[in-house]
């Protein structure tokens, strides 16, 4: 193996002790620590754990949180009514209602419930709107300490991998990145991250003709796909820079969506799955979080 492993597990953790300076310099000035409400319906295992591991750090961050478990079977109306309430509670500043829900439930409408201030996912129209229309700019995108803007808060995988990409010092100016996959949640807010860190993204997707040559041009090539190491070495550009989002639970246990093995003989840097991008997931969710509750405190 010759490439650098991009250790997700120590760039999340500066992130979080910057999170947490900014949580107990609001505090010792008398003001009143940010709070997350999480909301997880039915008993998805996968699920349990993420949540459990963003409460986890939540917790050592300073951040109060509270939680909804809800029951796989609850009624529509009753799920939107709890994200209602919490988004009109002010000792809640950001909302995460984790997804996939339970088959019967649509998540539009729960969504759709959650205010652009308070939507630490960035998933609402508005915040990904601003991202998609060069509203932010990268380094508005990774600010912690400052604020960054007053809406625009960015969904945390795509900023994950920005941070990343940032400490490992990967030059993404002029840099032709690939990414395959097109979700809302991670590959096109990622597309527009690229885009204001003036490198010239590709987006692939399951119609895409030629995946492979696609993404052997990639000097930066990102995975987020769902699809256990569908990426192969042999896809790689020498030197190129592999980030893995890929969480698939098999019975080798989890996997991320590139060939590890391979990849790392040819990339110089990659992320491991785990302790890749999943870590800094929740770091950027505890700097929504905080971004979220310096706006409400400024209103
Ligand atoms: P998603 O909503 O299912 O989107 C998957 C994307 O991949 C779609 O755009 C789909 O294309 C594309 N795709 C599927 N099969 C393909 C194939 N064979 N060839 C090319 N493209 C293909 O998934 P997601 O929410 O973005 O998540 C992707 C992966 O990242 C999953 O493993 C998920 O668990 C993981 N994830 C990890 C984190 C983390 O914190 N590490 C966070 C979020 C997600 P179409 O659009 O054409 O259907």
């Amino acid at each position: 193996m010759s490439a650098e492993i991009i250790d997700g597990k120590a760039i999340s953790a500066a992130v979080r002790e910057r999170v947490a300076g900014v949580v107990a310099e609001t505090v010792a000035a008398g003001g009143r620590a940010p709070g997350l409400a999480t909301v997880l319906v039915g008993d998805d295992p996968a699920s349990h754990v993420y949540v459990n591991n963003k409460l986890k750090a939540c917790e050592a961050a300073g951040i109060r949180s509270v939680h909804h478990g809800l029951a796989a079977d609850i009624a529509q109306a009753e799920l939107e009514r709890v994200v209602a309430e919490l988004d009109a509670d002010p000792e809640v500043d950001g909302i995460l209602c984790q997804m996939p829900l339970p088959e019967g439930l649509d998540p539009e409408p729960v969504l759709a419930r959650i205010s652009p201030a308070k939507d630490v996912d960035g998933l609402t129209p508005l915040n990904a709107g601003l991202l998609a229309q060069g509203k932010i700019g990268v380094a508005e995108a990774l600010e912690i300490e400052q604020g960054g803007p007053p809406i625009g808060l960015i969904a945390c995988t795509p900023s994950g991998v920005m941070e990343m990409l940032r400490v490992t010092g990967v030059e993404l100016e002029g840099a032709e990145v690939v990414i395959v996959g097109r979700s809302n949640l991670v590959g096109r807010p990622l597309a527009s991250l690229m885009l204001a860190a003036n490198a010239t993204p590709t987006a692939c997707h399951s119609r895409t003709a030629d995946l492979a040559g696609t993404c052997r041009r990639a000097d930066v090539l990102v995975a987020a796909v769902g699809v256990p190491e569908l990426v192969k070495g042999a896809w790689v550009k020498p030197g190129a820079t592999v980030i893995d989002v890929g969480m698939n639970r098999t019975e080798a246990g989890l996997v991320g969506d590139v060939d590890f093995a391979q990849a790392a003989e040819v990339a110089a840097a990659i992320t491991p799955v785990p302790g890749g991008v999943g870590p800094m997931t929740i770091a950027m969710l505890l700097a929504n979080t905080v971004r979220a509750a310096r706006v409400a405190a400024s209103d």
